[in-house]
């Protein structure tokens, strides 16, 4: 092909936004041509190429904009080490279904057994399913939801929460709140219900929850319907880490 053929050709592909063509019809059209492939078949693997291309590029999109700040993967977690956790629901969580219903899961335990692991697992998984994700840590949510109050752009907050579909809350309960606080997690919690799939990490018990939101109204509203529907999964033994640790000055 000449030269400015070529350069036509290219112009037009960047043109119709084709990529994955423009770095991919040559070489294909080698590998076509030593084959013996038709024109069809040319085309077909061209475009099939752009089609995965543009899949794996908004996988990554969602992944980047679900903000998790350290990517996990349930295949590093190691089930054996919390034999009392149910495997089969969380792998069965990793489906997406309870998104699709608007479930909200619970991952519920002490410090250090992997709640976050999970969590950031499962929201890594529905990122790959191509949903919309955002990940928040439970005290950075609520600092940007008083910083949200004080420039009166909480209703623009709460639209842009609505435009996910899985949120994940992780480590409730670390940190009590403020009055204001507890109040503006709440208005969040409850904006979300039924309209967004939530996963949230706590190390409290039910019975907690209200030394941590101060109020026991707005703690029963809020326990009312983060566990309407809910998965509720527990997380039960010593740290992961810990034992590592341990195991590690033990020696072999
Ligand atoms: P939690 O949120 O329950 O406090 P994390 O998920 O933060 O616990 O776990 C602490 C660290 O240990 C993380 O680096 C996590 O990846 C790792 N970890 C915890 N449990 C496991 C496990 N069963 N298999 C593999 N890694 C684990
Ligand atoms: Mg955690």
């Amino acid at each position: 092909m000449a030269a400015t053929e070529k350069a036509l050709l290219e112009s037009y592909l960047k043109q119709l936004y084709l990529k994955s063509f423009i770095q991919n019809y040559e070489p294909l059209a080698e590998e076509a041509v030593q084959s013996n492939q038709s024109y069809t078949r040319y085309l077909l693997a061209l475009t099939e190429q752009e089609v995965l291309q543009r899949e794996a590029n908004r996988r990554q999109r969602r992944l980047k904009e679900a903000k998790i700040p350290l990517v996990k993967e349930l295949s590093t977690f190691d089930f054996s080490a919390v034999p009392q956790l149910n495997r089969q629901k969380v792998l069965q969580l990793a489906q997406g279904d309870y998104i699709d219903q608007v479930e909200p899961v619970i991952l519920l335990g002490n410090p250090g057994l992997g709640k976050t692991h999970i969590a950031t697992a499962l929201a890594v998984a529905a990122t790959r399913q191509m949903r919309r994700v955002r990940f928040f840590n439970a005290a950075a949510l609520v600092s940007e939801l008083l910083a949200a109050q004080q420039e009166q752009r909480v209703a623009q907050f709460l639209n842009k929460a609505l435009g996910h579909q899985l949120i994940v809350i992780d480590e409730l309960g670390f940190i009590p709140f403020t009055a204001s606080g507890a109040q503006l997690m709440f208005q969040f919690c409850s904006t979300l219900y039924e309209q967004v799939a939530v996963i949230v990490t706590t190390n409290l018990n039910f019975a907690d929850w209200v030394q941590v939101f101060g109020d026991e109204r707005l703690t029963v509203a809020l326990l009312d319907r983060l566990t309407h529907k809910a998965h509720i999964v527990e997380f039960v033994g010593d740290s992961y880490r810990f034992r590592q640790r341990l195991e590690r000055q033990e020696g072999p």
